[in-house]
């Protein structure tokens, strides 16, 4: 799950031929495609029973969610990456989908290695914990060295009416609601030479992105420091030191695509349940987003395994390249543009850990779906929203900007969520 960017509102769509039985009483994820799609045979609760059976007495997510979580993760591109497509790839096959593609997409992928921050001064001072923004490229072997500028948060106005004190110097703002991405660019259009955003007092740093393309401007998220901050507010000059050991490449990872077909009057139109399967490297990439990932395959496989028959076809997605720009959905979406007007419904799985809300995505004729379903999962008292179309944090969004009625779930992450995007 990379930071959002800014939303580019889509023309909403009706969203009226969702409605449908839900019915699913244990997996909310088996309930969802149920209630979505609607069934042939085994019908509603029967439906309902089979699979939760199924997952009750057969689970495969455990082991497949172990055999995701790799040290090192899975940055699209990598062999850790392709390892986890073949998995998936060949689960899909054992599970007995006849087709299952393998969708590839070219893009600038990129890793750290080692970032080094340090306050030059006597003596010298490194920040520990900083991490480089992604697709900066590794600075000279001594690192670039220039003066600090405190931006503060660093709102546009900040950017114009001190664009004149930017040039040459290493642009600092507060890690806030803006995108990091967002302010890096406006530092680079003035003149920065370098760029840190630093956490409040209560975070350490997480990775993410920073260029759109490789570019030789460091980048890095640096933990809070009180000191630095009241010696910048006392107008003391300060330099710093950035050194940064990064990889950028053109990858070609592939999305993994595998389909339960419709066999109804409604064959024709598709809902997707998506999840990415890229990961970031600091650690095993088990939360963002093995848990997504082995969800929708145990899905798959559970719904498989019954023989359910969707009336709807519902296709299942394993996006690469979502942490670097959610990459993998937007070749998706571009590379099935002839077909979105038949995706009734996108249901995105990033991070689900114990799922608390249903959410929705613009289409407020969403709300008595959502009301209806939560009801019908009444064991996880579900809330439920429709939050406008400025949460496009995830894979749903290249959907969301082309009208497809979105859905997400959000879930607590118990301890596990001090991890996310940290070394
Ligand atoms: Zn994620």
């Amino acid at each position: 799950m990379p930071l959002p960017t800014p939303a580019v509102p889509p023309a909403p769509r009706s969203a009226a031929r969702l409605s449908g039985p839900g019915r699913g009483r244990l997996l909310l994820l088996l309930g969802l495609p149920l209630a979505l799609c609607g069934c042939l045979r085994p019908r509603g609760e029967v439906a309902d029973r089979l699979a939760i059976g199924e997952v009750m007495m057969r689970s495969e997510f455990a082991a497949n969610l172990r055999a995701l979580a790799m040290p090192g993760g899975r940055v699209s591109g990598t062999p850790n990456a392709e390892r986890a497509e073949q998995f998936v790839f060949d689960r899909l096959r054992a599970y007995g989908f006849p087709r299952v593609a393998r969708e590839p997409f070219e893009m600038w992928s990129w890793l750290v290695h080692d970032t080094r921050i340090t306050i030059l001064g006597d003596p010298p001072r490194v920040l520990e914990g900083a991490v480089a923004l992604g697709r900066t490229e590794s600075t000279p072997p001594g690192g670039l060295t220039a003066e600090v500028v405190d931006l503060g948060e660093g709102t546009d106005a900040d950017f114009e009416t001190r664009a004149e004190e930017l040039r040459g110097k290493i642009v600092l703002v507060r890690e806030n609601r803006a995108t990091r991405g967002h302010r890096l660019r406006a530092a680079l259009e003035r003149g920065a030479v370098g760029y840190l955003v630093m956490m409040p007092p209560d975070r350490e740093p997480t990775i993410g992105n920073g260029h759109r393309t490789p570019q030789p401007q460091p980048a890095a998220v640096i933990p809070h420091d009180a000191d630095l901050l009241a010696r910048l507010a006392a107008g003391e000059p300060i330099r710093i030191n950035m050194r940064l050991e990064t990889e950028n490449w053109l990858a070609c990872p592939c999305n993994i695509v595998a389909e339960l077909p419709g066999r109804g009057p409604h064959a024709d139109e598709i809902v997707i349940l998506g999840a990415h399967l890229d990961g970031w490297h600091l650690g095993e990439a088990a939360m963002d987003n093995g848990s997504g990932a082995a969800a929708i395959l145990e899905t798959a496989r559970a719904l498989r395994a019954i023989g359910w028959q969707p009336d709807r076809t519902v296709r299942f997605v394993w996006f690469m390249g979502e942490e670097h720009g959610l990459l993998g959905s937007k070749a998706y979406v571009t590379q099935h543009a002839a077909e979105l007007d038949r995706i009734v419904a996108m249901i995105n799985v990033d991070m689900p850990g114990a799922p608390r809300k249903l959410l929705a995505f613009g289409h407020e004729e969403l709300q008595d779906l959502l009301a209806a379903t939560a009801r019908d999962l009444a064991a996880y008292e579900l809330e439920h929203a429709v939050i406008g179309l400025t949460g496009d944090w995830s894979d749903h969004a290249p959907f969301m900007r082309q009208g497809v009625p979105t859905l997400a779930l959000a879930g607590e992450l118990g301890p596990g969520a001090k991890h996310y995007h940290l070394p």
